[in-house]
C-alpha cells in the first residue's frame, strides 16, 4: 500500500478531498461497457447533455469504515444498489445493474484504501455514486447514453463537538417536492429545490427544516436530506409518506429498535403530535441519528421543546451507539449489513 495521507482525520469536514482514483462506466448502444478506472477529477460531457438541461441526475451516499479488526466494512451496499435503480426508473434513466454497482463501489474503496480513515478517528470514507444522462438533446426527452461513476472522499465525524441536540424549524411557505413528485427518489433536483429554505433556516439559527407533507401541510415529512423519527411512549414513530426518500439508515434503526423490543410505527404524524414525543432525531448516512432538541413552528409561533435537559434521549442514544458499533465491527452484524473488504 502507498503511504497514508497526511490528513487530520478527526477534523475533516463533510466535504470533498481528492483521492487517488474514481471508477466509471458508460451506457452506450444499449449496453453497459467496461469498468474504467480514472485518476482524473474531470468528466467530458456534451454541452447539450440531458443531465445539464433537464435534470437527469440521480445519486447515492454510503460509507466505508475501518473496523476494530482492521478490516474495511461498507454499510448496506446492496440496499443502495437497489435504491438507485428505483431512482433511475423514476427519472426514466437506464438502471445500473446491482452487481455492477456493487463491483464498482468495492473497486472504488479498494483502489483508495489509503484514504479509509483509521479506526478510532470517528471519520469514514464517504462513497458517492452518481448517474447522469449524457445524450445531447435540446428537445425534452430521456437520454439514450448514461455515465455511472463513483467517487469517494474521506469525511470527518459528523458530531465534532459531541452528540448533541439541535434546533430545527417548520416553514410552510417552502416545499422541497410535489405530492406525487420526485421526493421518493434520490435526485439532485430535489436538493436544488431545497437550497432556498435551507439557507433561510440557517440564517434564523436552525440546523435544518422539517418539511411537512406538500399536499395538506398537516403531517411531518422529513428533514431535507435526512428522515425524521421520534420516540413516543416507548415506540419508534416515523412518517409514512409518498414524498420522502426511504432512508436506509431509518430502515436500519427501525430493525434495531424491533430487535430491542421497541414497537415501530410507520404512519402519518401530525404537527400537534410533537407535543407528546419524548425524543426526536433526523437520520441519514451522514450522521446516523442527529438528535433534535427543539422544533419551532415559524408560522404559528409554537415551540416544541423536546430535549428539556439539552441532552439526547436514551433511546436515540442507544440506537445510535448500536448502529455505529455494527458499522465499526464492534458488535455482531446479525442482519448481514456489512460488506467486508480485506484491505
Ligand atoms: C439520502 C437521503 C436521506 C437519507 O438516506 P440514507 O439512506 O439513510 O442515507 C434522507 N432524505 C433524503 C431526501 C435523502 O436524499
Amino acid at each position: 500500500m502507498e503511504k497514508i495521507p497526511n490528513l487530520d482525520w478527526a477534523n475533516l469536514p463533510f466535504g470533498y478531498v481528492r483521492t487517488d482514483y474514481n471508477v466509471r462506466c458508460y451506457y452506450r448502444d444499449g449496453k453497459w461497457g467496461e469498468i474504467e478506472v480514472s485518476s482524473s477529477e474531470n468528466i467530458n460531457i456534451h454541452m447539450a447533455a440531458t443531465a445539464l438541461h433537464y435534470g437527469q441526475e440521480i445519486f447515492e451516499g454510503l460509507k466505508a469504515f475501518r473496523g476494530a479488526d482492521g478490516k474495511v466494512r461498507i454499510f448496506r451496499l446492496e440496499e443502495n444498489a437497489r435504491r438507485i435503480r428505483e431512482s433511475a426508473m423514476g427519472l426514466k434513466m437506464v438502471p445500473v445493474p446491482e452487481d455492477l454497482f456493487c463491483e464498482m463501489a468495492k473497486k472504488a474503496v479498494e483502489l483508495n484504501a489509503r484514504f479509509v480513515p483509521p479506526y478510532g478517528s470517528g471519520a469514514s470514507l464517504y462513497i458517492r455514486p452518481l448517474e447522469i444522462g449524457m445524450s445531447a438533446s435540446v428537445g425534452v426527452r430521456t437520454s439514450t447514453e448514461y455515465l455511472f461513476m463513483i467517487l469517494v472522499s474521506p469525511v470527518g465525524p459528523y458530531f465534532k463537538t459531541g452528540f448533541a441536540p439541535t434546533k430545527i424549524c417548520i416553514m410552510r411557505e417552502y416545499d422541497r417536492v410535489a405530492p406525487k413528485g420526485t421526493g421518493r427518489w434520490k435526485v439532485g433536483g430535489n436538493y436544488a429545490a431545497s437550497l432556498g429554505a435551507g439557507e433561510r433556516a440557517h440564517e434564523l439559527g436552525y440546523s435544518a427544516v422539517l418539511y411537512l407533507d406538500p399536499k395538506e401541510k398537516k403531517y411531518l415529512d422529513e428533514c431535507g436530506p435526512a428522515n425524521f423519527f421520534a420516540i413516543k411512549d416507548g415506540r419508534y414513530i416515523t412518517p409514512a409518506s409518498e414524498s420522502i426518500l426511504p432512508s436506509i439508515t431509518n430502515m436500519s434503526l427501525q430493525q434495531l429498535a424491533r430487535d430491542m423490543g421497541i414497537e415501530v410505527e410507520c404512519r402519518h404524524i401530525t404537527v400537534d403530535e410533537l407535543d407528546h414525543v419524548q425524543e426526536a432525531a433526523a437520520c441519514g448516512t451522514a450522521a446516523v441519528a442527529s438528535p433534535i432538541g427543539e422544533i419551532d413552528d415559524l408560522d404559528t409561533g409554537k415551540k416544541y421543546v423536546i430535549a428539556r435537559d439539552g441532552k439526547p434521549g436514551p433511546v436515540t442514544t442507544r440506537l445510535y451507539n448500536h448502529l455505529r458499533a455494527i458499522q465499526l465491527g464492534e458488535e455482531a452484524d446479525n442482519h448481514g449489513w456489512n460488506t467486508i473488504l480485506d484491505i
